[in-house]
C-alpha cells in the first residue's frame, strides 16, 4: 500500500530498508503465493502487503498454525502446550472455512481456549461459527471486551461490516452470524493463562486502538501477538495506525510493548511474523506514522475545516483502491471517523 504517509515513513527508516525489498506493493504487480506455516490452509493470497527479502511473513514459530480462511482477518492456532489456544477468529463470511482448516489443525485434538485481541468484526467474526462447532471452548477477553459483547449496536455495526465484507469477498448471500458472543475469562494486564507444561499466555493490555485491546505474550516461545494498537505493519518501512479511541492511550503501549524483554518474535495483526531484526525498529515506526497522522489530522483542522471536510480530506489522502483487498471501504470510513474524533477529542 503506498501511501503519502508510507512514503514518508519510507525514507525515514533507511538504516532498515538498506535491510530489505519490498516486493508485493500494489496492484499492478503480479500477486505473490503464501503458503502457510501449517497444513490447515494452503491458498495462494493476493495481498497488498510488502515483504522483507528473504523473510517468510506466514512461517510462524514453532507450535503457531494459519488456520485463516478468506481475506481480511486472522486466525493464529497453538497447539504447543497441553491445551490448545486460537487466537482471534478471522471474519464471519468465511467462519464455516476456518472451523474446517481448525478442525484439521488441530487433529483430533479439543480446542480450549480463544484469546480474544478485541471486539471488531475482522478479529471475531467467525466466533459463533467456532463457537457452535466447539462449545466447551473458553472465551479468554478484557473486561471491556464483555462490555461490548452485551451492546446491540456493536452486534448491528459487527453485522453491517460483516456483511459488506461478505459481499466484497465472496460470492455468498448466506447472513452473516452475530449470535454467542461471549467472554468467559475476563482477563487484565499481568495475567497469566496456563496451558499446561511450560506453556502460558501472558496479557498485556495495548489500549488505544479501542478500550478493550490486549496483546499477548506466548511462553515460553517468546512470542508476542501484538493488538491493533501498536499498529499493523504494511510493508518494510510502512505501518498503517488505527487510533479509533486514545492518541495517548495507543503512544503510551508502544511504549509499554517495546520495554517489554524476552519478546523474541513479535506477530503483527494481519501481517504476520516480523523479522527479529526488525522488533525494536516497529515499535519507532509506529510512533512516527501515529505522530504523523495526528499533525495531517490537526492541519486540516486549523485550516477551519469541519469534521465532514476533514474527513474527505482524510478519505483522499489515506484510501487507495487497492486496499479493498484487505477491508472493505465501508470499514475504513467507519474507522476514519473514529479516528480523527479521537485526535480533536485530545488535541483540538
Ligand atoms: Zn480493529
Amino acid at each position: 500500500m503506498i501511501t503519502n504517509q508510507a512514503k514518508a515513513e519510507k525514507c525515514k527508516s533507511t538504516e532498515m530498508l538498506k535491510k530489505t525489498r519490498v516486493i508485493t506493493m500494489e496492484t499492478g504487480e503480479p500477486p505473490c503465493e503464501h503458503e502457510n506455516s501449517g497444513e490447515a490452509t494452503n491458498e495462494t493470497v493476493q495481498t497488498l502487503f510488502g515483504n522483507f527479502e528473504g523473510h517468510e511473513r506466514f512461517n510462524f514459530p514453532a507450535g503457531i498454525i494459519r488456520v485463516t480462511s478468506g481475506y481480511g482477518g486472522e486466525a493464529l492456532l497453538y497447539t504447543g502446550g497441553e491445551k490448545t489456544a486460537l487466537f482471534d477468529c478471522g471474519m464471519a463470511y468465511c467462519g464455516q472455512k476456518t472451523v474446517e482448516n481448525l478442525t484439521k489443525a488441530l487433529n483430533g485434538r479439543a480446542l480450549d481456549y480463544i484469546f480474544i485481541s478485541h471486539t471488531h468484526y475482522d478479529h471475531i467474526g467467525a466466533f459463533p461459527y467456532i463457537k457452535s462447532a466447539f462449545p466447551e471452548v473458553k472465551a479468554v477477553g478484557a473486561a471491556y471486551s464483555k462490555k461490548v459483547f452485551s451492546s446491540e449496536n456493536a452486534r448491528k455495526l459487527m453485522e453491517a461490516l460483516g456483511t459488506a465484507a461478505r459481499d466484497l469477498y465472496s460470492d455468498s448471500k448466506e447472513p452473516v452470524r452475530t449470535d454467542g458472543f461471549c467472554i468467559d475469562t475476563v482477563a487484565g494486564d499481568g495475567d497469566k493463562i496456563d496451558l499446561g507444561g511450560d506453556s502460558y499466555v501472558e496479557i498485556v493490555e495495548t489500549p488505544g486502538h479501542t478500550n478493550c485491546s490486549i496483546s499477548f505474550l506466548l511462553q515460553p516461545s517468546g512470542t508476542f501477538i501484538a493488538s491493533e494498537s501498536t499498529g499493523v505493519l504494511e510493508a518494510p518501512g510502512s505501518m498503517h495506525t488505527a487510533i479509533l479511541k486514545s492518541f495517548s492511550d495507543s503512544i503510551a503501549s508502544a511504549e509499554k510493548c517495546a520495554k517489554i524483554s524476552g519478546i523474541r518474535h513479535l506477530i503483527s495483526p494481519h501481517y504476520g511474523v516480523i523479522p527479529d531484526f526488525y522488533i525494536a525498529e516497529y515499535w519507532k515506526l509506529f510512533i512516527r506514522a501515529a505522530y504523523r497522522k495526528k499533525e495531517y489530522v490537526l492541519e486540516q483542522y486549523k485550516k477551519g475545516l469541519d469534521f465532514d471536510g476533514i474527513l474527505e480530506k482524510y478519505v483522499e489522502h489515506y484510501w487507495i483502491d487497492t486496499q479493498a483487498k484487505e477491508q472493505p471501504k465501508e470499514a475504513f470510513l467507519e474507522n476514519a471517523g473514529h479516528i480523527i474524533k479521537a485526535i480533536l477529542k485530545e488535541f483540538a
